[in-house]
């Protein structure tokens, strides 16, 4: 970054300090993830200055021989990733592709069945406080008692709803969906079906979870979580939702689309597309299950009965008495960042909730295998139950600074 070093000492000093951050710390936030330098190379091309309204062949402004080149190659490359009909890759982000899929084949007043927050949904997919749910009409379904979603009862609800579309999907739920049962219901009903794999699009790309993308009508995801590529949104769908997604986005939505972000995604679709992604993949689901196994040693309560994915949510209140906002604060400062986080029908609030979320896609892009999982496992139980002692505290965080080290990220950015 010498230029920006030159010119602009203050935001280079930011950048530094937040390159140490994350060359220092240890990143547990499920939704977190280090893109490759290419793909950080790809963010910072030239291509941030084009204009490029309207879609590959089809655009508002003239100069597009190479923009058109790389929004074709993201198409493509996610078509093949995921096996999908039609591909919209301009969505900025997470929530702005749900906002647009709704709009594609909702009308105001439209009712959908989405899952609940605190049985691991996220806030696009009806919280009360979101502008969807002020257009539309969500009704939310929940897990059972096994921590697997009630399907009987979802069915149940959607004969008595008739929903205009059912939405699957989840920020904090660790089991898998059973995709033939969401399809099976919305046929039931006449429902459109659409799922939000923001969180799992990775997995799925790699190979290591079901791919839903056969089973749904649409599909919206994000791509800078599991998949790793740049902090951005896409929107896949069946051929006959192709013309609503894409008017819906442009101009239903946004204007130009970021054609530098779009590079990156196509450069991050490519690194997925290697047998190197399938292996990451794997160990992602092999870690997360070491971090459960051992979690539960520790004596940690999970939620949803464990996980299938790359993540578990932990009950910390009624393990160690700790609610989950003072546990995050705790791990922040011996260097492990994670969230707090509701379980579901948490009797405590959202903002100081009885659970933390866990998820190492992060520490496993770094080549932390099970070994390193225990060691982290063992770190989170330590700092916690030695929440008081500040001599103790000191050291654990010189230990996740070691482990860090010797899992080294971006060496040759200064
Ligand atoms: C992260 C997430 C989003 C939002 O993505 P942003 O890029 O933060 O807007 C939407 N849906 C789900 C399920 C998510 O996990």
């Amino acid at each position: 970054m010498k230029n920006l070093k030159k010119q602009d000492s203050a935001v280079y000093k930011a950048a530094m300090g937040e390159l140490k951050r994350q060359q220092e710390g240890m990143e547990l936030i499920a939704s977190e993830n280090y893109v490759s330098e290419a793909v950080l190379e790809a963010l910072g091309s030239v291509f941030t200055n084009k204009y490029s309204e309207g879609y590959p062949g089809k655009r508002y402004y003239g100069g597009q021989e190479y923009t058109d080149v790389v929004e074709t190659l993201a198409i493509e490359r996610a078509k093949k990733l995921f096996g999908a009909e039609h591909v919209n890759v301009q969505p900025l982000s997470g929530a702005p592709a749900n906002m647009i899929a709704y709009a594609a084949v909702l009308n105001p007043g439209d009712k959908v069945l989405g899952m609940d927050l605190s049985h691991g949904g996220h806030l696009t997919h009806g919280h009360p406080v979101t502008l969807s749910a002020k257009i539309y009409d969500f009704v939310r379904y929940k897990t059972g008692k096994d921590g697997k979603i009630d399907y009987k009862a979802l069915e149940e609800m959607a004969i008595k709803e008739k929903p205009k579309m059912i939405l699957a999907g989840f920020s904090a739920y660790t089991r898998q969906l059973d995709y033939k049962k969401f399809q099976k219901i919305a046929k039931k009903v006449g429902a459109i079906t659409m799922i939000d794999i923001a969180h799992i699009a990775g997995l799925i790309a790699g190979g290591a979870i079901p791919n839903p993308v056969p089973y749904f009508d649409i599909v919206t995801t994000t791509t800078h979580k599991t998949l790793r590529g740049p902090r951005g949104g896409m929107i896949m769908c069946k051929q006959e939702f192709a013309k609503a997604i894409d008017k819906s986005t442009f101009p239903g939505f946004q204007g130009g689309p970021h054609e530098n972000n779009i590079a990156a995604k196509a450069v991050a679709f490519g690194e997925a597309l290697k047998p190197s992604f399938k292996k990451y993949a794997a160990q992602i689901i092999k870690n997360a299950k070491i971090l459960e196994i051992e979690m539960m040693k520790h004596g940690f309560k999970i939620m949803f009965g464990g996980t299938d994915n790359h993540m578990i949510l932990v009950d910390v209140f009624s393990s160690k008495g700790v609610t989950g906002k003072e546990a995050e604060k705790i791990l922040d400062e011996v260097g492990m960042t994670l969230n707090k986080n509701m379980i579901p029908d948490d009797p405590r609030g959202p903002m100081d909730p009885s659970g933390v979320r866990i998820g190492v896609p992060a520490v496993t892009t770094r080549g932390m295998k099970e070994k390193e999982i225990r060691t982290i496992a063992r770190l989170i139980n330590d700092a916690i139950e030695n929440r008081e002692d500040k001599k103790r505290i000191r050291e654990i965080k010189k230990e996740v600074v070691t482990l860090c080290k010797k899992f080294p990220i971006y060496k040759n950015i200064k």
